[in-house]
């Protein structure tokens, strides 16, 4: 579904990723873990072309992204940023209809999807009409998912979604992502700070350090006794 092969990216000296190689299958969550710095958003970011690649090639659903229009490609597919990214000047409904307004929906579908997200990720309709300013952390959370759903991508990009929720939220939102993988059979990159959740969630774990893919693997596999030492200490999986 997502194929990167030999990709480079620069920043001016800084060399972001050096040389990835890395298939990503259909259906699989894939979590991005390494160290802040080591080239995990930047690989994200190259699937919805938000970032170039200076050599190699990012193919997406077999097609080489360079030849694809960014826009289009954005509405294809999921990206739940960093930091929420909401807009805030827009409301709650307004903001996870982002991607359905572009596609042109009329307003009973718009309003119907909306609705139906809101269950989805465990919101209180009333929030609707709110702005991202009037929410809590986890609250603005879902909605930043529920904005990546809304108009069913086949792929979902995020980069630590859960990262300013407090452990409970944390947990219950990572169940809700689950839930969700299992019924809709997306296929997910997902970047995570969290040993846990990295393992966890994961079909495939990809670990980067330097720019560079130093581990790949089956979440057991990668804590595994003759797992690379680099991988089972940033895992956790013991000395
Ligand atoms: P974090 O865990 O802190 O989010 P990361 O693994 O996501 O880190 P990236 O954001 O991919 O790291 O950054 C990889 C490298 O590229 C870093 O050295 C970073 O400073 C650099 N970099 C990323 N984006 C840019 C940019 N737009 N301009 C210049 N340098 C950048
Ligand atoms: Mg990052």
């Amino acid at each position: 579904m997502i194929r990167f092969e030999q990709v480079s990216v620069r920043f001016g000296a800084v060399v972001a990723l050096e040389t990835v190689s890395l298939a990503v299958e259909a259906g699989v969550l894939c979590t991005l873990v390494g160290p802040s710095g080591s080239g995990k958003s930047t690989l994200m970011r190259l699937v919805n072309r938000l970032v170039e690649p200076a050599g190699g090639r990012v193919l997406v659903r077999g097609r080489d992204v360079a030849g694809e229009n960014p826009a289009l490609l954005r509405r294809s597919i999921g990206y739940v940023m960093q930091s929420t990214g909401l807009f805030p000047h827009r409301s709650v409904a307004e903001n996870i209809a982002t991607v359905p307004l572009l596609l042109g929906w009329d307003r009973p579908r718009i309003a119907a999807r909306v609705t139906a997200l809101l269950a989805l990720v465990r919101l209180d309709p009333e929030l609707a009409e709110r702005r991202p300013a009037e929410l809590s952390g986890g609250q603005a959370q879902r909605v930043g998912l529920a904005r990546a759903l809304a108009a069913d991508p086949d792929i979902l990009l995020m980069d630590e979604p859960f990262g300013a929720v407090d452990p409970l939220t944390r947990r219950e939102l990572r169940a809700e992502l689950r839930r969700i993988h299992a019924d809709t059979g997306k296929t997910i990159l997902l970047v995570t700070h969290d040993p846990e959740e990295a393992l966890e969630l994961a079909t495939q774990v990809v670990v980067l350090r330097d720019g560079q893919v130093v581990a790949e693997g089956a979440p057991a596999a990668l804590v595994a006794p003759d797992a690379a030492p680099f991988a089972r200490e940033l895992l956790g999986g013991g000395q």
